[in-house]
Parts: C-alpha cells; sequence; structure tokens
C-alpha cells in the first residue's frame, strides 16, 4: 500500500529486485502475490511475457492482458536471470538490434507534394525504437531505408512520461510508428528492424 512521505509524494517503497524507489508517477506492476515492481525491470522481461490490448465488442475502453501479474515473486526472478539469453537468441535469429512487426496500415494524405503519412500499428519484438531512428522496411525480396517520425505506445491509461510513451520497446504494442517517405510501400506482416 502506497503511504505519502515526509515531503508530501507517494513512496512505494524500494523494487525488491533493483533496489531502487518504485516511482508512483509511472505505472507500478504487482505480482500475483502483491509484489511491485518497478518499471525498468518489468522491461527487462516484458519481452518474454508481451502485453495485450483489445476493445470489446462495441465497447470504447481498451483492455489490457499483463501476463507478468500472474507471475510470482519466484517466478519473476526465474524470468529475470532467463531474459538476456532469451533476448540474445531472437537477435541471432533475425541477425538484428531491433525488430517491430507491422499488423495494420493507415495512410494519412498530407496534400499534393508531400508523401503521406504511413501509420503502423503492430508490436515490438524486440529491442528499443525512438522517433528519428533510420531503420529499415524488410518484405520478401525488398528492403528500403526510412526514418522514424513518429511513436506511441498502445495503453489502457497507464501512467508514464512522454519519453516513456514515445519509446517503441521490446513486448510492448504500439499505438503508432508513423513514417512519411515518397513511393515508401509499407504493409502488414513488414518488419521494420534496425542495427
Ligand atoms: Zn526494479
Amino acid at each position: 500500500m502506497a503511504k505519502k512521505n515526509e515531503k508530501g509524494r507517494y513512496d512505494n517503497g524500494p523494487c525488491p529486485f533493483c533496489g531502487r524507489a518504485i516511482i508512483s508517477l509511472d505505472h507500478i506492476t504487482k505480482l500475483s502475490d502483491g509484489t511491485e515492481v518497478c518499471r525498468d525491470c518489468v522491461s527487462k522481461i516484458r519481452v518474454m511475457y508481451p502485453l495485450k490490448y483489445w476493445k470489446k465488442k462495441g465497447k470504447k475502453k481498451t483492455e489490457r492482458l499483463d501476463p507478468i501479474e500472474k507471475l510470482s515473486k519466484e517466478e519473476f526472478r526465474a524470468a529475470m536471470e532467463k531474459a538476456p539469453e532469451y533476448l540474445e537468441d531472437l537477435r541471432a535469429k533475425y541477425g538484428r538490434n531491433a525488430v517491430y512487426a507491422v499488423e495494420d496500415i493507415k495512410m494519412i494524405p498530407r496534400g499534393w507534394f508531400r508523401p503521406p503519412y504511413i501509420c503502423t500499428t503492430g508490436r515490438v519484438i524486440f529491442g528499443y525504437f525512438d522517433i528519428g531512428d533510420e531503420v529499415e522496411v524488410v518484405r520478401r525480396g525488398f528492403s528500403a531505408k526510412v526514418k522514424i517520425h513518429d511513436i506511441e505506445r498502445e495503453s489502457a491509461g497507464e501512467k508514464g512520461s512522454d519519453a516513456w510513451i514515445r519509446r517503441g520497446e521490446g513486448g510492448y504494442p504500439l499505438k503508432w510508428m508513423v513514417f512519411s517517405q515518397k513511393d515508401l510501400l509499407i504493409g502488414p506482416g513488414d518488419l521494420i528492424v534496425k542495427g
């Protein structure tokens, strides 16, 4: 239970895995036994336990399913030990440092002389993507270099800084990753890769 400290801010105590104070301005993950874990430690194993979002039929509200919330403290600790090797295997499999899988696209026209915004939704399989990153679009027999124009994570109202919301990270679905480049083709099933 969060208590206010002498500075009047909510103090959630130290994270049991890294010892850092858990910041109540961030979304706090609670394990099945009530253990509260800091955002950085959750990020380390997120790639093994991807976050899922969906909307119920006819409902506007986004639902969220976090498989990490089903883990016990011991299971979380075991996952942290396994995570580096898991990530290495993914890097070896794809031969890249970061991979984002495009699931859907929407084109937004910008006027006569300017290429449209290609707004993709999808999920970061592993690694990190930031706005401005030079990446590659990969589909069978074809690849093109492109710069990331914008990023926003999918969310169901979770708290987080703007920098956090606007970074694509392994295991997290994106509300959008936007590109705008002349003659660029991107479609569902394409991979956006980095490094
Ligand atoms: Zn931690």
